[in-house]
């Protein structure tokens, strides 16, 4: 409280001052208020921060000054009134009112001042917390990679005390003989701090780096190669590929997929969807009117392309004095006539037009005032013809349209591991479905006489979607390429004017059901319809994103999905959404998050392979590590209903500009010469995709476990880490019982950490098993039957 006396010494001048002040006092004021508390001295007062209204004359500034008021610089004049803002108590407040100096507004109130302070104290407290302790500084990785234009260092670490922003950490290598430091940033999502990093040209690849902490701690790391084994692309000798030519509408790629099916009827067939989109279509409408409180809004019964676009409205003023508001057709053309009044002036409010409408043409259009406008204005007069403004050509159907996969497989009943690529969720990501359309023919065009292919194709059951959103889609083609959403209109009538049609529809990667917006997590709204990343009105309120949840119900052999977006170049797993306390959907086990990793690896470095592009290790992990939240997303849905090792791409990595030192970024629709490109290295992605999927199926080989120590006494307590001889995950029991599926699984130690350690602290019995990611169990063991796990007793004295 070191301010408080300040506050009393301010009390008491004023009582002071308040004394002598009465007889000076202008006539017409009473000092009633002030008589009182004049007589005593006052307790302590609390303060606010207020605006006072000072009359700008010399008499009310010099009572301010007499008073003692606690001015702040901020001071305008307004309105012929002095506004200034005070610090003052209650008192001082009744004192200036007496004087015509009243308070305008409370800025800040003494609550608030001391709640910053109890902020402030527990930032300062928590810093010395974290500093206080002995720091431990810890490379997460250090890693060089080279792209198709440079080579670069790239290095995240983690202190123990990282979360304080005074905590520097600092790298050191040699680069060519020549010493070499960075600075390295302080990566924070939603407030909790996730580590530090820092990523540079280099001219030369250093050995290893240090990083060293300004309170003291340092580590030290050697540098490794990311996605190092990638060569340039030497495919075999007769593979094919580039079948893309152009950007293709949904239309577009469904046929495509249809022909591919008619080609190759023996290794190929199309799976219809059973929810149809609402359809490329719209009703017709017109907004008449040029002011809020004067326009008429009007929308058609039928879809546009049903009749609605032929209706035209003409508001007309009557031609005669005194002549009532009415309304009629004639054919397709509504005519209303404007009231008038004695003078012939029109006198008809937008209300009453609207109400009209409704009343008497209800079977052509429904009206509405402008955006909830109470609509008093005089309507004037306007000719108007409806519009669906779709600008589609008439071979995309304005009908409810079927979502097609293209399933690709010798033996396409259920008996093969299965794989599903879907694209375009997000309307004007016009490079995705290239990449699944790609994917498809290099499966098909090479199986006769690529081996590799036939491999895949023969062992797999590959389901590709290149458009959940095909009526979003056709909108971003033809009507408005910014076009995330699908096209369906959840909005009341007062957000329904045409004015707001590109803002409609649903977020098709926010309409899931696992860590929805509708169960409080971050990153989608389930209030505002015209938001970009609208939920919806409930979760699968969608047809396209029930479609995948029937995809994946009806064919339980798929094991493995990539949910194929644009742009910025990132691949990521689950969980993919958090609370607003940041607490993340439940991660992944320890061997579940190697298993991700190993075969992350696998399908980056088939990307590599085309022209070089690396996805950046900080652009490589669980969504909420390297992005942001997305609450219902369609890969968590997959991951943790299904069990679906489930991704999501964004394909289009930033590129390199060596001149200015600078990535650039893509784009949703770069010019089609990277577009091309863009899908050719993410076709060789799903592909990787594909070949891990492969691995899986003909995985047969149960992994190995061992624990260091290995048993035996220990002083006081110990600590205890499991190795793995592949990407598995532990069941464990320390009660001694035998280890079940159901038993505690062995997790991550941290955000982008390895595997936790076991700590006992008295004699323990670790009974446990591993299990790969193909579900091979180790040693044979049948959990909960046999006795073949594996068993540790620690002792502790
Ligand atoms: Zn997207």
């Amino acid at each position: 409280m070191k301010n408080s006396k300040r506050w009393l010494s301010s009390a008491l001048v004023l009582s002071t001052v308040a004394g002598i002040a009465f007889s000076t006092m202008e006539s017409g004021v009473t000092p009633q208020v002030a008589e009182a508390s004049s007589l005593k001295i006052q307790p302590v007062e609390s303060v606010s921060l207020v605006q006072l209204a000072v009359p700008n004359t010399k008499d009310a500034m010099k009572k301010i000054e007499e008073l003692g008021i606690d001015l702040t610089h901020r001071m305008h004049v307004h309105n012929g009134q002095i506004e200034v803002d005070a610090v003052v108590t209650p008192t001082e407040v009744a004192m200036l009112k007496l004087y015509g100096i009243n308070v305008k507004e409370t800025l800040i109130t003494e609550n608030q001042l001391n709640q910053r302070a109890t902020e402030r104290r527990m930032a300062v407290k928590q810093e010395q917390k974290l500093t206080a302790v002995e720091e431990t500084v810890t490379i997460l990785r250090a890693n060089h990679f080279t792209n198709q234009s440079d080579t670069f260092l790239y290095v995240e670490a983690k202190s123990t005390s990282g979360a304080v922003s005074s905590t520097i950490l600092t790298a050191r290598w040699t680069e060519n003989g020549e010493e070499k430091t960075a600075t390295l940033q302080q990566i924070q999502d939603a407030g909790e701090y996730l580590y530090h990093s820092f990523m540079l040209p280099v001219s030369a690849i250093p050995k290893d780096i240090t990083i060293e902490s300004s309170l003291g701690g340092s580590a030290v790391s050697t540098v490794t190669e990311w996605l190092g084994e990638g060569k340039p692309d030497k495919p075999g000798k007769h593979y094919v590929k580039n079948f893309v030519d152009h950007y293709m509408d949904p239309t577009e790629t469904n046929a495509r997929i249809e022909n591919l099916v008619k080609e190759y009827p023996e290794l190929a067939e199309i799976v219809e969807m059973p929810n149809k989109t609402n359809g490329y279509r719209r009703q017709a409408q017109a907004t008449l009117g040029t002011l809020q409180n004067t326009a008429v809004v009007v929308t058609s019964r039928e879809w546009g392309h049903e009749g609605g676009n032929a209706i035209s409205l003409e508001l007309k003023k009557a031609s005669a004095a005194g002549a009532p508001l009415s309304v009629g057709t004639s054919g397709n053309k509504i005519i209303v006539t404007l009231a008038t009044d004695a003078a012939g002036n029109a006198k008809s409010t937008a209300k009453e037009v609207v109400d009209l409408l409704n009343a008497e043409v209800s079977d052509l259009v429904s009206a509405t005032t402008y955006r909830g406008n109470a609509g008093n204005g005089i309507v004037e007069p306007a000719t108007s013809n409806l519009s669906d403004n779709l600008r589609a050509p008439a071979t995309v159907s304005r009908e409810p349209f079927t979502v097609k996969a293209i399933r690709i497989g010798k033996h396409r009943d259920g008996s093969k591991p299965g794989v599903l690529g879907y694209s375009q969720e997000h309307a004007r990501e016009w490079v995705t479905p290239l990449v699944s359309v790609e994917t498809a023919e290099r499966l098909l065009r090479n199986y006769s006489h690529d081996k590799d292919t036939k491999k895949l194709v023969d062992n797999l059951d590959i389901f590709i979607i290149p458009s959940m959103n095909p009526d979003g889609g056709h909108y971003s083609f033809y009507d408005f390429n910014s076009q995330r959403k699908n096209m369906t209109n959840h909005c009341s009538p007062s957000q329904s004017d045409n004015g707001y049609r590109n803002s409609w529809g649903v977020d098709l990667n926010r309409n899931h059901d696992v860590g929805s917006a509708f169960d409080g997590y971050v990153g989608a709204s389930t209030t505002n319809c015209l938001s970009g990343t609208y939920a919806g009105p409930s979760e699968h309120s969608e047809p396209e994103s029930r479609n995948l949840v029937w995809l994946t119900d009806e064919n339980p052999n798929i094991k493995f999905a990539m949910n194929i977006h644009s742009y910025g170049g990132y691949f990521m797993w689950s969980p993919g959404a958090y609370t607003p306390e940041r607490e993340t959907l439940p991660r992944p086990s320890a061997g579940e998050e190697a298993y991700y990793w190993q075969a992350s690896d696998h399908i980056l470095k088939e990307i590599k392979k085309h022209r070089g592009t690396v996805i950046l290790p900080s652009r490589t992990g669980p969504i909420p590590d390297v992005l942001y939240s997305a609450a219902g997303n369609s890969a968590d849905h997959l991951w943790y209903e299904k069990g679906i090792y489930a991704w999501n791409f964004e394909v289009g990595a930033d590129l390199w500009n060596k001149e200015t030192k600078r990535w650039e970024l893509v784009g949703f629709q770069p010019p089609f010469e990277e577009g091309h490109e863009e899908a050719m290295e993410f076709s060789n992605g799903l592909l990787g995709l594909i070949d891990v999927a492969y691995q899986y199926s003909k995985d047969k080989k149960a992994p190995k476990s061992s624990v260091t120590p290995n048993g035996g006494r220990h002083e006081d307590k110990v600590e205890v880490s499991f190795k793995t001889s592949e990407p598995a995950t532990i069941y464990y029991t320390l009660d001694g019982s035998r280890p079940t599926f159901n038993s505690q699984k062995l997790a991550l130690s941290g955000t982008r950490e390895g595997p936790e350690t076991l700590t006992f602290e008295k004699t323990t019995t670790l009974n446990w098993f591993s299990v790969d990611a193909s579900k091979n169990v180790e040693n044979q063991y049948e959990p909960g039957n046999n006795k073949k796990y594996n068993t540790k007793t620690f002792f502790i004295k």
